[in-house]
């Protein structure tokens, strides 16, 4: 086994009984990079002297006895996380060569953990999008079929953690950046309750909605590295004093008693691929079989998912990406007759196609006269979408549901249809809007050999069951296929 295959847990082990140094095992990571990431296109920049460095203190701190718990690892994070070593980009044009003054919560606690930031991964300008085409970067291709997307917005990570070119990322997830492009890649990856990680140094998309969430090779390293981030930041105001569980040692327990719900809305969704929804089922089965009962649930609100997300994000978006103007960040575009027009050039050069069109959105949506009807009439359909969840709770311990209606489309497939793209989040809209976790485990394969998630959502702040029951499936159903690369 080439070493930069190892799951997270595996390289702990092998870290901890000196069977293999942070130095060796980083090393092959980057050379893994170096060979295939021309392919792929899943980093924005990579940092080999800073990863060794930080490989370096790891080795000195295992020797003296210091080891933490992501001490030697190899890891990565979506490009809209602040890092002083590394530029910050979003995937725009606009942050090009912007170098962020001080570093994220999440980058500073992976550090205190001993992990090694190999580099900055590629995503969706600004993370809005579901394909990483709408990137400044290039497109970032799945590793499971180069033809098509890996998902987004944060596909640089799903594809760098399937194509073992990190052991573990994070990403961002406001309606499903994280649970659809780890469901495309076949990798894990979950979306912590709204308030359980801190967003201080996360460029803000829809600050209502984001959350910051790892994509890992198993549940088991998801637990270890969510437990890693977790926790009450006072630079945060969101983020919440609620304890951090040991997530990696609830894993193990019984299933039985425990209740799934199966929304009926979300199996009757028009355009669910028959492949997903055989493996969702099948997946479903499965659980059954470990012990879980299954009741119908209903989540009669998740209809007016896409039309409310679609109207909230934007409108965050519109706000929070005023910033951008030439003047305090990145891109300053010269231009001789002014201060509007120097705003209007570099916004209108420095942002594509996609962000334009939210900022666009969300400014008319806000305006004078409009905000009842659309801002305001979207939070009442959220508070709906709530209180939908606060019963299905009463009745079941967790929903499980498909994450994406079709695996991986080809590239370029939606890049004239936005609302096509926007309609294809109608699986993971919900619990961003609900602030509730989701977790996506791979569960199958469609026609074609593509991978399929399949998606458990719980109770706020119990990703310790969401945790538990992944680990659980993922154990009885071996599902171990990779995408075969070399
Ligand atoms: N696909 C959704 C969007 O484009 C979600 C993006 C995200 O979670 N960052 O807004």
């Amino acid at each position: 086994m080439q070493l930069y295959s190892l799951t997270l847990s595996q390289a702990r082990s092998m870290l901890q009984e000196g069977r293999v140094s942070a130095v060796e095992l980083t090393r092959a990571v980057l050379e893994r990079i170096d060979s295939l990431d021309s392919r792929i296109n899943a980093y924005i920049t990579v940092d080999p002297e800073g990863a060794l460095e930080a490989a370096r203190r790891a080795d000195s701190a295992i020797a003296a006895g210091n080891r933490q718990a992501l001490t030697g690892i190899p890891v990565a994070v979506k490009d809209l996380i602040c890092t002083r070593r590394m530029p910050t980009t979003c995937g725009s044009r606009i942050l090009k060569n912007f170098r962020p003054p001080y570093d994220a919560t999440v980058i500073c606690r992976l550090e205190e953990q001993g992990a090694v930031v190999l580099g900055k991964l590629n995503m969706d300008e600004f993370a809005m999008g579901s394909t990483n085409e709408h990137s400044a970067f290039g497109p970032t291709r799945n590793p499971w079929d180069l033809e098509r997307i890996p998902g987004g917005s944060s596909g640089g990570a799903a594809a760098a953690v399937a194509a073992d070119m990190c052991l573990a990322a994070l990403g961002s997830d406001t309606g499903g950046s994280v649970r659809q492009p780890a469901s495309h890649c076949g990798v894990v990856g979950l979306k912590p309750t709204y308030g359980r990680v801190s967003r201080f140094g996360l460029v803000a998309f829809a600050s209502s909605l984001d959350q910051i969430g790892p994509l890992c090779k198993t549940v088991a390293d998801a637990a270890v590295v969510l437990e890693a981030i977790s926790g009450h930041d006072p630079a945060d105001s969101t983020s919440v004093p609620e304890p951090v569980p040991d997530y990696a040692s609830l894993l193990e327990g019984d299933l039985k008693g425990l209740r799934i719900g199966l929304p009926k809305e979300y199996f009757r969704v028009e355009g669910l691929d028959a492949g997903v929804r055989q493996a969702v089922e099948k997946a479903v089965r499965v659980l059954v079989d470990l012990g879980a009962g299954v009741v119908d649930i209903s989540l009669p609100h998740s209809r007016h998912a896409v039309a409310a997300y679609y109207v909230i994000a934007p409108c965050e978006a519109s706000s929070n990406l005023a910033r951008y103007d030439g003047v305090k960040y990145g891109l300053r575009e010269k231009e001789q007759d002014g201060l509007v027009a120097m705003y209007n050039a570099t916004r209108s050069r420095g942002f594509g196609a996609e962000v334009q069109r939210r900022i666009i959105l969300g400014t008319f949506a806000l305006s004078a006269g409009y905000y009842d009807a659309y801002y305001g009439k979207a939070s009442q359909v959220r508070t709906l979408i709530v209180d939908d969840f606060k019963q299905a709770f009463e009745k079941c311990d967790v929903i499980a549901a498909p994450v994406a209606p079709t695996p991986a489309y080809r590239l370029g497939e939606t890049i004239d249809d936005p609302l096509a793209m926007y309609l294809s989040d109608v699986f993971t809209l919900a619990a961003n809007l609900a602030g509730i976790p989701a977790l996506s485990v791979p569960c199958g394969m469609a026609d074609g050999g593509l991978p399929v998630g399949l998606q458990l959502m719980g109770a706020h702040f119990d990703e310790a069951t969401l945790l538990k029951v992944g680990h659980r499936f993922e154990q009885a159903a071996g599902i171990d296929a990779k995408p075969q690369l070399d």
